[in-house]
């Protein structure tokens, strides 16, 4: 299998690429060619190291899920607790190696687009860190949803774009982000948040995330002296699912399986699954599967989980589907419901809504394993974000 993926085109077999405008041509092979340069550069990886262990907390545990485990009777149920990083997900790990790369390359000004807000938060982290000028693009309609999030943002220190093209959320950020960084090449670091967009960012943002994969090798071995049987993240663009599969490619017995949002149901066409029920398309840069229409045109998506709602996904996720080395599945708001409950219940565990697709596949998955088998689930984030949104849905009264 060819592990040395993307080509130089930035290809994943025909996903990937760069469908982009003359103009950020010359960015994105300027940060091409700085990336090559850093990533091999020792100085560049001390400091990302550094900043994962003392600004993140990194590593994050391995935590053996004792009454889950006892619940499926099953094979045993591991954590990998993305969740107790600064910032509570995931996402710190890109953005903290992302703003390294603008440091190096001397840019004064960041822009990120986000959706839920968790992004932006993220950015304007360690943009804030740095004394960099932080600029985020967000939806109106999320700005309105998300308004502790924007708040955040302000408090350290960035400015809130609000968009209000399109259908006011995260594909219309991107591209007001977009357009705003061939208007200030110069100066402007662009920090994407998943492995998605024009090549090379599906790369720096899955060899970024890549970190919890090869903590998961090390961990794996001495906790139960061998690597897991399965692996299961949830998907939206796929920078988790990306981080901790990427190591494992190569090693044909490891399972991985992405979990996508199936909303209210796949049959509905109301869901955020492209890997599942979309057909590959070209959107915001890249080849990829997404969820469109015969003619092209982009479909709304739905999905109770902010982070799971956008309608492409990362082109390394397309490929490794059509080669069949990942399994993509869905669940549906419900299942995701029940499973939120259940983790809480068992494990006085938070998850995040998006993190709780992942545990909602267990019903499906632990009737076929075996007593002396490991799984290994990425908790991508803590849930402390979803409160509201939970307590809407449920309709309860405080
Ligand atoms: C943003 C987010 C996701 C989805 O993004 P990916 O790029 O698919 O990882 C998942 N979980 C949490 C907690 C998030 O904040």
């Amino acid at each position: 299998m060819k592990d040395n993926l993307p080509d130089k085109d930035g290809f994943f077999g025909e996903y990937g690429g760069k469908f982009v405008p003359e103009t950020l041509m010359y960015a994105l092979n300027e940060l091409e060619q700085t990336y090559k340069t850093l990533k091999d550069n020792n100085d560049f990886n001390a400091e990302f190291h550094r900043d994962l262990a003392e600004f993140v907390g990194r590593p994050s545990p391995l935590y053996f899920a004792k009454r889950l485990t006892e619940h499926y009777n099953t094979a045993s149920i591991w954590l990998k607790r993305e969740d107790l990083n600064h910032t509570g997900a995931h996402k710190i790990n890109n953005t903290v190696g992302q703003i390294l790369l603008a440091k190096y390359m001397g840019k004064k000004r960041i822009i990120a687009e986000t959706g839920a807000g968790q992004h932006g938060v993220a950015t304007a982290t360690v943009a804030a860190r740095l004394g960099l000028d932080c600029h985020i693009y967000m939806g109106s309609e999320d700005v309105r949803r998300q308004s502790l999030n924007v708040y955040r943002m302000k408090l350290l220190g960035a400015e809130v774009h609000e968009v209000n093209s399109g259908s006011a959320t995260l594909k219309d950020a991107l591209n007001e982000a977009l357009r705003d960084w061939v208007t200030n090449i110069e100066d402007t670091y662009y920090i994407i948040g998943s492995v998605t967009g024009p090549h090379p960012y599906p790369m720096i943002v899955r060899d970024f995330n890549a970190v919890v994969g090869y903590e998961l090798i090390d961990q794996s071995q001495e906790s139960f002296g061998r690597m897991p049987d399965s692996i299961i993240a949830c998907v939206g663009g796929g920078s988790n699912a990306m981080g901790i599969f990427y190591p494992f490619i190569k090693m044909d017995n490891v399972e991985l399986i992405g979990v996508e949002a199936a909303g209210k149901g796949i049959e509905t066409g109301e869901h955020a699954a492209p890997l599942n029920d979309g057909t590959p398309g070209v959107l915001h840069g890249a080849k990829s599967y997404l969820m469109q229409d015969e003619s092209g045109q982009v479909k709304g998506t739905a999905s109770i989980s902010a982070g799971l709602d956008y309608p492409g996904v990362g082109p390394e996720h397309s490929w490794l589907k059509d080669i069949k080395r990942a399994k993509y599945v869905a669940v549906s708001d419900d299942e995701v419901m029940k499973a939120f409950h259940m983790v809480n219940k068992m494990e006085g565990i938070l998850p995040a809504l998006e993190t709780a697709h992942a545990f909602a596949h267990l019903d499906e998955l632990m009737p076929k394993m075996k007593k002396d088998q490991h799984i290994v689930i990425n908790v991508s984030g803590r849930g402390d974000k979803d409160l509201n949104s939970v307590v809407e849905i449920e309709d309860i009264k405080l």
